[in-house]
C-alpha cells in the first residue's frame, strides 16, 4: 500500500474527464527528499499522483480522482489537457542534470504493480502508458533512454514491437504514423526532428538523433500497428 503524503498541488478534473493516460516521469533532482519537498510545496505548483523511490517505496500525493500538475504544456492524441485526463507517476532519479542512472529493479517492480492496478482501475489499454517526453517532445526528455520500456511492455504497460523490418524513410508517412500513435507535432516549438527524437528516446534508445532513418521508419510503422487508436477525449 502506498504511504499517503498529501500534496496541496491539485484541483478538480474537468467535468466528465476520465483518465485516459498514465504519464511516467523522473524527478530530475539531486535527491528523492528534495523532489518530494518540491512536489508538496504550495509555492512550486507541481505535483504527481504518485512518487516511487529508488527502493520501491510508493508515496501517494494526489488522489486519482483529482488533477495533479505534472505534465505542463503537453498533448497526446486528441488530448491537450493532459493533466486533466491522466495519472502521473514520478520515479525518483537524478535525471540528466544531476547524474542520470539506471532505474533499480525494486523501483521498476513497484511501478509495474502500481501501473497494472491503475490500468485495471480505469480500464486502459497498454498503449495508454506514455512518457513525459512523448507528450511534450519539445520540452522534456524524461523518463529518458535508460527507462526499461521493453521490460514494462512485457508486463502489459506500454507497447514494444521488438525486432522489425526497416522501411524507406518518407517524412509525411512517418508524421502521419506518429500522429496516429499520439504524438502532437503541432505543440509549441515542436519540429518534426523533435518528435522523431522523442519517438527514438522511447522506442530506439540506442540512437537518438532526430533523423528519420530506415530503422526508425520501420519502428514507427510497428508501434503504429500495436498502439490502440489514440484517445478521443479533448
Ligand atoms: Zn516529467
Amino acid at each position: 500500500m502506498p504511504r499517503e503524503l498529501p500534496s496541496p498541488n491539485r484541483d478538480a478534473r474537468p467535468a466528465g474527464a476520465g483518465v485516459a493516460l498514465l504519464v511516467l516521469h523522473y524527478t530530475g533532482m539531486q535527491s528523492g527528499a528534495a523532489a518530494i519537498a518540491r512536489l508538496t510545496d504550495p509555492a512550486a505548483r507541481v505535483s504527481a499522483h504518485y512518487v516511487i523511490e529508488e527502493d520501491g517505496s510508493v508515496l501517494a500525493l494526489v488522489p486519482e480522482d483529482c488533477r495533479a500538475w505534472h505534465a505542463g504544456v503537453a498533448g497526446w492524441g486528441a488530448i491537450r489537457d493532459v493533466n486533466g485526463h491522466s495519472i502521473g507517476i514520478e520515479l525518483v532519479n537524478p535525471g540528466h542534470d544531476w547524474g542520470y542512472r539506471p532505474f533499480p529493479a525494486a523501483q521498476i517492480a513497484a511501478l509495474v504493480e502500481l501501473g497494472q492496478a491503475i490500468l485495471a482501475r480505469h480500464g486502459l489499454p497498454p498503449g495508454a502508458v506514455v512518457g513525459h517526453s512523448d507528450v511534450a517532445p519539445a520540452r522534456k526528455i524524461d523518463p529518458g533512454e535508460l527507462f526499461p520500456w521493453a521490460e514494462l511492455a512485457g508486463c502489459g504497460l506500454g507497447v514494444w514491437p521488438g525486432t522489425c523490418e526497416g522501411a524507406a524513410p518518407a517524412m509525411k508517412v512517418a508524421l502521419d504514423g506518429l500522429r496516429t500513435i499520439g504524438f502532437r507535432p503541432d505543440l509549441p516549438d515542436t519540429t518534426p526532428a523533435r518528435v522523431i527524437a522523442a519517438f527514438q528516446r522511447h522506442w530506439r534508445p540506442g540512437r537518438i538523433d532526430g533523423r528519420l532513418d530506415a530503422e526508425t521508419m520501420g519502428l514507427i510503422a510497428a508501434v503504429h500497428r500495436l498502439s490502440a487508436a489514440a484517445p478521443g477525449a479533448t
